[in-house]
C-alpha cells in the first residue's frame, strides 16, 4: 500500500444534476490516482438544497474534472480521510434535516 513514489495526490470533483430541481451538486473527494475509473465505480451520496439525496455511482455524474492536488504535510493521508469524514458528515446532516437548510 504504502509506495514511497506514490506522492501525488488528485483532487476529483464529481458534479451531478439534481433530477428534481436541476442545480448542480458537486462531490470533491481525494484520490491516489489519476484515472477517473476508481472515482467512477465509488458511490457518492448527494445531498441537494432541495431536499434530494440519493447514493448513486460516480460514472452518474454529468462533469468528471481532476486536477493535481498538492499535499500539505506526511499527514496527508489522514488529512484526506478527515475531509471525506467532513464531507460524510455534512452530508449526513443534510439528509437528516432536508427541510431545515440554513444559509449562515
Ligand atoms: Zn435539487
Amino acid at each position: 500500500m504504502l509506495v514511497e513514489n506514490t506522492a501525488h495526490t488528485y483532487l476529483h470533483l464529481l458534479v451531478f444534476q439534481c433530477p428534481q430541481c436541476g442545480d448542480p451538486i458537486s462531490v470533491p473527494m481525494l484520490s491516489e490516482v489519476r484515472s477517473l475509473e476508481q472515482a467512477d465505480g465509488t458511490t457518492c451520496k448527494l445531498a441537494c438544497s432541495c431536499g434530494y439525496s440519493r447514493e448513486v455511482l460516480g460514472i452518474q455524474a454529468r462533469r468528471h474534472y481532476v486536477e493535481p492536488w498538492p499535499r500539505l504535510h506526511e499527514h496527508d493521508q489522514s488529512h484526506a480521510e478527515g475531509l471525506e469524514a467532513r464531507v460524510q458528515a455534512e452530508t449526513k446532516k443534510k439528509i437528516d434535516r432536508p427541510d431545515q437548510a440554513r444559509l449562515d
